[in-house]
């Protein structure tokens, strides 16, 4: 199949005032106009950000919970930019959205994670905004699917979108991790890969689930080289109607960005930095994996122990007949040869098997189990 390039514009060809890093922030919904308008008025005062967001209509995953205040709320969104000189930004979920939203005058629109994984609602929305020139944004699907995420970015730009960019707000992972949704920097690495132009936004509100974990979420973004934060920013978090955990206060924001370090380095064209680039994507893919077989071998242990109190054989060939058949299947999806495959499975089995075989905490002196490692160390 052949695959679009995106050919999009540099955030400071977007208009508007914008520049890079991009600096989003406001609350998970607008509420009420005296929400809005204190949110925006105390975000606008510190001038640090540039676009004030607000969720209108919003997805949610059951029933009956809070789903925003829709086309009412429009008006407080006018009012923020006409008072505060902050630009405005909102979901959009269907094609009514988006023309109420090009009615109303917003700046920026963007797709939210449960949207971007269904082509229909992708493909409705590009069809509402063809031949306008606005931004949008397209959070990463809810589900780890790399190939949905350019689906919708590619929508957006066959509909003639210029100003795109994409946003990492985690995903949806069974695996338990300290944060709401798994970040998975692997993913938003390889579209990057792909489409070198593209701007990644990170949202750290979604991915760490608590206030206190979006410092460190977000620094880890703009040390990968993303190009702007969206922020969840709320006037009274606790008592805020949706995602009361994650919200800041507009006090708390600025203490958050006064605390990360932005670096200068915008993609550019040059050869060597583009290397440089390249090989800090590497080294931080390179990291990802030791931290993952460390983790694989620490659990490979404790079934050792395990199966050590119940008598039972270390090695057992049906469990490793379909693991490696799982890894073949998702290899082929990825583009992995088989044979590396089976090598790099091989191995790895080799070293489960080793560390099976030793009780625990006996393994090779000098190799901290994973567990015993500062998390964020
Ligand atoms: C939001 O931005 O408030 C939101 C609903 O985000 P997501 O689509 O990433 O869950
Ligand atoms: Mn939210």
């Amino acid at each position: 199949m052949m695959h679009d390039s995106l050919s999009v514009l540099p955030i400071a060809e977007w208009g508007l005032g914008l520049r890079r890093p991009l600096l989003i922030a406001g609350p998970c919904s607008a509420e009420s106009e005296e929400q809005v308008m204190a949110t925006a008025k105390a975000i606008a005062a510190d001038g640090k950000a540039q676009v004030f967001r607000a969720g209108l209509w919003k997805p949610r995953t059951r029933p009956g919970n809070f789903e925003g205040e829709g086309t009412e709320g429009m008006r407080w969104l006018q009012r923020v930019k006409d008072e505060t000189g902050l630009r405005t930004a909102t979901e959009v979920a269907t094609a009514q959205h988006v023309e109420a939203c090009l009615k109303a005058g917003i700046d920026m629109l963007w797709i939210g994670a449960r949207t971007t994984p269904n082509p229909f609602s992708v493909q409705a929305i590009a069809d509402a905004l063809r031949g306008v020139d606005i931004p949008v944004l397209v959070k990463n699907p809810i589900n780890p699917d790399l190939q949905l995420w350019i689906g919708a970015l590619e929508r957006m730009h066959r509909a003639g979108i210029r100003k795109l960019a994409a946003v990492h707000r985690g995903f949806s992972w069974f695996e338990r991790t300290p944060y709401r949704n798994s970040p998975m920097w692997e993913f938003p690495i390889r579209l990057k890969a792909a489409h070198p132009e593209l701007e990644l936004i990170c949202d750290p509100s979604h991915i760490a689930g608590s206030a206190d974990r979006i410092g460190n979420v977000a620094q880890q973004a703009l040390d990968l080289g993303f190009g702007g934060l969206m922020v969840e920013v709320h006037n009274d978090p606790v008592n805020a109607r949706s995602d009361a955990d994650q919200q800041v206060t507009p006090a708390a924001y600025d203490a958050f960005l006064e605390g990360l370090i932005f670096r200068e380095a915008a993609p550019t064209a040059d050869m060597r930095d583009r290397l440089e680039e390249l090989r800090d994507l590497i080294d931080q893919l390179d990291e990802e994996i030791a931290q993952k077989l460390g983790a694989r071998m620490d659990i490979a242990e404790r079934i050792g122990d395990h199966k050590r109190e119940h008598n039972v054989a270390i090695l057992q060939p049906e469990r490793w007949e379909r693991i490696m058949g799982r890894q073949l299947r998702l290899a082929a999806h990825l583009g992995l040869s088989p044979a590396f495959v089976r090598e790099f499975m091989d191995s790895i089995h080799r070293e489960s098997i080793r560390r099976q075989s030793e009780p625990s905490g006996e393994h090779a002196a000098g190799s901290p189990s994973y567990a015993d490692q500062g998390r964020d160390a």
